[in-house]
């Protein structure tokens, strides 16, 4: 196994108080960097500092509260993170939520948060952390996308429109900043087991809570993957889409920019 050291290196993972965003500090932690996470909820972000805490006592680690739709909150964090650490090497925008609606049902305020959510959740914490970056000598951006972003799907209208943004937002910020030497990349992921599918799960619980026929999770998340065509047939784990995010952060991927890498248990159905 190829093993990668970041001691004296600083990760910032937005959103990294569950779910993937949480896998993936784990993963910088291990490797020996110290790390900043944001979230917008106390109890998670205590939580998530808690386990970590608990699982890396040596550990570096910033956990701040933080929305990254809010320019001044973005702001504060970053400097959160330099008066702590000094320096950022690698930022990963990762926070984040999909939107379940077709074009029938969604509302012009409906598509302005949703653009807003996608296109401003990597923005400003790039640009927040840029003249941090710029100093780095081998700094990353990594940006969680969607599949959705090439293959649209009709429930998902304004997530699927927005997706599809970013993946030239990433193009684009990739060549203006390869002369600074900060690579950009993205992951397209599929359906991967996190918070917002527990909360999904946890509906379906509620709804059919009389039914003696519930599914477990195991069968409910199998059978939907299986539903949607996903030749793995199943879903993903938040530690799955961690390692194609290491990989894109770290120098492991130095000759790498502007691309993307598919995490989807071969659901993509172009070449
Ligand atoms: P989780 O719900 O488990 O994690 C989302 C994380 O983002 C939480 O830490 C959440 O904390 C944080 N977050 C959400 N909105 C904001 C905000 N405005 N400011 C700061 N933090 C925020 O979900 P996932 O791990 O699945 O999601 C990670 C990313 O992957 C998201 O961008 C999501 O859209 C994307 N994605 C996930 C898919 C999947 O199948 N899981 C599929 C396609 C894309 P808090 O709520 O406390 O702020």
């Amino acid at each position: 196994m190829i093993q990668i050291d970041l001691t004296g290196q600083v990760a910032v993972v937005t959103g990294g108080s569950s779910g993937i965003g949480f896998a993936t500090a784990r993963l910088f932690l291990q490797a020996g960097a110290a790390v900043a996470i944001c979230g917008r909820d106390s109890e998670r972000l205590d939580a998530a500092q808690a386990s970590l805490a608990t699982e890396f006592p040596q550990a570096q680690l910033l956990a701040a509260r933080c929305d990254v739709l809010d320019a001044e909150q973005v702001g504060g964090f970053a400097a959160q993170v330099m008066q702590r650490f000094g320096r950022v090497d690698m930022l990963v925008n990762n926070a984040g939520q999909g939107r379940v609606s077709t074009f029938a049902d969604t509302s012009d305020e409906a598509w302005r948060d949703e653009l807003e959510l996608k296109y401003f959740s990597i923005i400003r914490p790039t640009r927040a952390f840029l003249p941090m970056l710029k100093d780095a000598p081998s700094p990353a951006i990594v940006c969680v996308n969607s599949l959705l972003a090439l293959q649209p799907e009709p429930h998902m209208v304004a997530t699927s429109s927005a997706r599809a943004g970013v993946l030239s937002l990433v193009k684009s910020l990739a060549t203006e900043l390869a002369p600074q030497r900060i690579r950009v990349n993205s992951i397209l992921i599929g359906i991967v087991e996190s918070g917002q599918w527990k909360r999904r799960y946890q509906n379906y619980l509620n709804e059919n809570a009389a039914s003696p026929e519930r599914q477990s999770w195991e069968q409910w998340s199998g059978e939907l993957a299986r539903k949607k065509n996903v030749p793995l047939a199943r879903f993903g784990l938040p530690e799955e889409a961690a390692q194609a995010l290491f990989y894109l952060a770290t120098t492991l991927s130095s000759y790498t920019t502007g691309s993307h890498i598919d995490v989807s248990g071969g659901f993509a159905r172009h070449v």
